[in-house]
Formats: C-alpha cells, structure tokens, sequence
C-alpha cells in the first residue's frame, strides 16, 4: 500500500476506528488492549466523556482567538497549574518540542537579562530525549536524529547520566542551564537516582545555573504523582509539560518560577495556536480528573500491581524479560530477545506496547487502567512470552537437526 504521506515513520499496518478507555477498536475487526496510549498521551484513555463533554461543549463556542486576547480558560488552567506545582507562570504551546524550546529560550535570556548573555550553553545527559526541532535534537544530542541536517544548533554540552565528575568538568563561565528527564522515556524507561539529580540542584544553586526538568512523558499523574520531581526531592526552575496534558488534544506547556522567566517580557516570544481555548478546555478537563481525591493515589497503587505482576513474569519468562524498570504507570521491560519482536508478539494478543531505546519495550497504560485489564495485559504479556520460547524452541530444533 503506498501512501502520499512522507515516510519519516515506520508505521505498523494497523489503524482504528474507535476507542474506548483502554481498548481500540482496530479496521481489522480485532479488539486491541492499549499499553501505549498514544505514546504517554491518552491519559485517561479514549473517548472519555468528561473530555468529550468539554472539547464538543467549547467547540459550538469559541475555538480560536490568539494570543492577541485573553483566554480566561487559559489563566484558568495556568492558575491551577501554578497552584500544583513550584511554578509561578506558566507558557503554553502546541507540543512538546515547542514547550523546551521555550525553556531553552528561557534559560538563555534569563542569563541575557541578568547581563550576562554570554551564559546560553546547556547541558544535557546521554539517551536523552528533547524533541525533534532543531534545537532539541541538539538537546537530545542523538547522532541518529542529528545526521543529515547540517550543523547541529551551537550551545548543547552532553554528559553521561550520573557521571558527577563528567558534569562538573562539562560546566563553564557560558553555561546556563541543565536539562534532564527526571526518567528517560524514549531512553528507555531509565530512572536518574534521586542522589543525581540533588547533585544538578547543588550545582545549580552552587554556579547561578537553571535546572530544567522536561517532564514531558513523566508529567501529569503517570508515576503516580501529578509530576515526577515530587517523588525526588528536588525542584526545578523550569519544567516541559505535553502528552498526557491534552489527553490527545495537542497541548504543552513550559512552567517556571517567576526568577526564571524574569528575560520573558512582553515581545520575546509567542505562538499563534498555543493555549486556544480547545486546548484549554480539554487541559482543564483532564485535571479535573487527575486532582480529583484519590485519583494519584491510585495510579500509584496500579503501578505497584502492574510492576509486582510483570516482575513475576520475569521470573517465569527469564528467556524473554530481562529486566522490570520505572514507576507508577510508566513501566519498562528491557527484554532479551530484540524488543520489536516482543512488540510483535504483544501484537499477535491484541495488546499494543511501545518500543524504546536499550532494547525496552514501554507500557504506558491509560491511567484510568482499571485492575482487571492490568490482569488481562499481563496474561497477553505471558502469552507473548510463551509464543517467544516455542519459537525459540524450535529454532534451536532446526539446529540440532542440521
Ligand atoms: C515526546 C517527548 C518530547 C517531544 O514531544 P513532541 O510533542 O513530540 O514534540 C520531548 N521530551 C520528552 C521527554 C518526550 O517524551
């Protein structure tokens, strides 16, 4: 089947025609459970109908006015935001590239204002994951998504993750800031040790840097809190939001103090459909639900249960699960057979999981997943497995035999 889209994803030959919760309906006629959610973005799942209610109730009003106007649900959503978090101002964009770029910018003139605009190198770590634009696959420093688009954006260091002596070596009279997943998602579901990252905040306060966490993927309940840095003592100065914010409306946004955005006057930056009010409306609407009592408490509760269940079936499938990582509903398995054949094999039991980088396979489940479905992936996952072995099987059959 050829296609007039532009072939820059490796796309699997499956597409669906309704959603409801944690299951898609696929045009094959086949019922898949949803372990990806969009790529961390359908936090609570498809088809919700407080989301449906406020997306179809703000569309017959206003979709769209810009930026040139206030957006009451965007102060709105940016209160409730500022009232959660550390952050004192709040900026929003379309994605997730967009909301670092707006940190990175935010970091440079920080330094610029402050007279000092000689400060505009950040550091970032190894296996990160910013985006795709420019500047960000700077920031992610990948060779993979830098090679072939001229000359990587000036002003990125890298350095190894918890490598304490690399970082301080990497920091100089012109850095500005550090950046760092508080998990790497595309990385791998890697987590950074609570120790590392009160290092960054130490050397931050220490050398007049910003620490910018890009909770992008671990943002918005999916490790149990409603943002990751709450788990490690640490704060940031600036964070990236996206994903799970919009719940599938394309939404992100960039949090600051007020010290941090203190270069970010009126003129010096901007976007004409970030923040409209759909996006708005939807963005309120899946907090309404996230800071609902209890809601975290139990994304965390179901973390614990879907990482005991998956640590037993590493047990039982050592040929094929290699090891159980992450936190709340963020959950990777770094597998020992390449991890797109253990996708593929999920696949075959209707159970949809992610790839990631160092051979993982991400789970990224809803976070309105409920205990019984958390049963049923965890029985497609075993079925995967055993599928796996008695290939394996027979192909060490086939061996003997020649
Ligand atoms: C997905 C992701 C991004 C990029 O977001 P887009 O919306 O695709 O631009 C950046 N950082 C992290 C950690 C992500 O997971």
């Amino acid at each position: 089947m050829t296609s007039p889209l532009l072939p820059v994803f490796a796309r699997t030959d499956l597409s669906f025609e309704k959603g409801e919760g944690a299951w898609l309906h696929g045009r094959d006629g086949e019922r898949y459970l949803d372990f990806g959610a969009g790529i961390a973005v359908n936090a609570l799942g498809h088809a919700h109908p407080h989301l449906v209610k406020a997306l179809t109730e703000q569309a017959g009003k206003v979709w769209h006015t810009s930026n040139l106007f206030r957006i009451p649900e965007g102060e709105r959503l940016a209160q409730r935001l500022v009232d959660n978090t550390f952050a004192d101002v709040v900026f929003f964009s379309n994605s997730g590239a967009e909301a670092n770029e707006a940190a990175i910018k935010m970091a440079r003139k920080y330094h610029a204002a402050k007279g000092q605009p000689e400060r505009f190198r950040i550091v970032t770590f190894e296996g990160a994951f910013h985006g795709r634009t420019l500047a960000t696959i700077a920031a992610g420093g990948q060779a993979k998504y830098l090679e072939g688009f001229g000359p990587k954006v000036e002003g990125f260091d890298q350095v190894p993750v918890e490598d304490l002596n690399a970082l301080k070596a990497a920091i100089g009279p012109e850095t500005a800031a550090l950046m760092i997943e508080p998990i790497q998602g595309e990385g791998g579901i890697r987590t950074v040790s609570n120790a590392f990252l009160r290092e960054l905040r130490a050397l931050c306060d220490s050398h007049g840097l910003l620490l910018i966490f890009d909770e992008i993927q671990t943002g918005v309940g999916r490790t149990g809190k409603l943002f990751a840095y709450e788990w490690t003592g640490v704060t940031p100065d600036i964070m990236s939001v996206a994903k799970g914010i919009g719940g599938g409306f394309p939404l992100g946004a960039c949090l600051a103090t007020a010290e941090a955005a203190q270069g970010m006057t009126a003129g010096t930056h901007g976007t004409t459909f970030g923040g409209n009010p759909l996006a708005m409306a939807v963005g309120n609407a899946v907090l309404d639900v996230i800071l609902a009592p209890g809601f975290l408490k139990e994304v965390e509760r179901k973390g614990l249960l879907l990482k005991q269940r998956l640590a037993e079936l590493k047990d039982r499938h050592p040929g094929i699960i290699a090891e159980v990582r992450g936190q709340g509903l963020m959950m990777g398995l770094r597998t020992v057979v390449p991890n797109t054949g253990f996708i593929a094999a999920a696949r075959a039991q209707k159970l949809l999981v992610i790839g990631a980088g160092d051979n993982v396979a991400r789970l990224l489940p809803p976070l309105i997943i409920g205990d019984a479905e958390i049963s049923e992936a965890v029985n497609r996952i075993e079925a995967a497995c055993e599928a796996l072995e008695a290939e394996q099987a027979s192909a060490a059959q086939r061996g003997a035999v020649q």
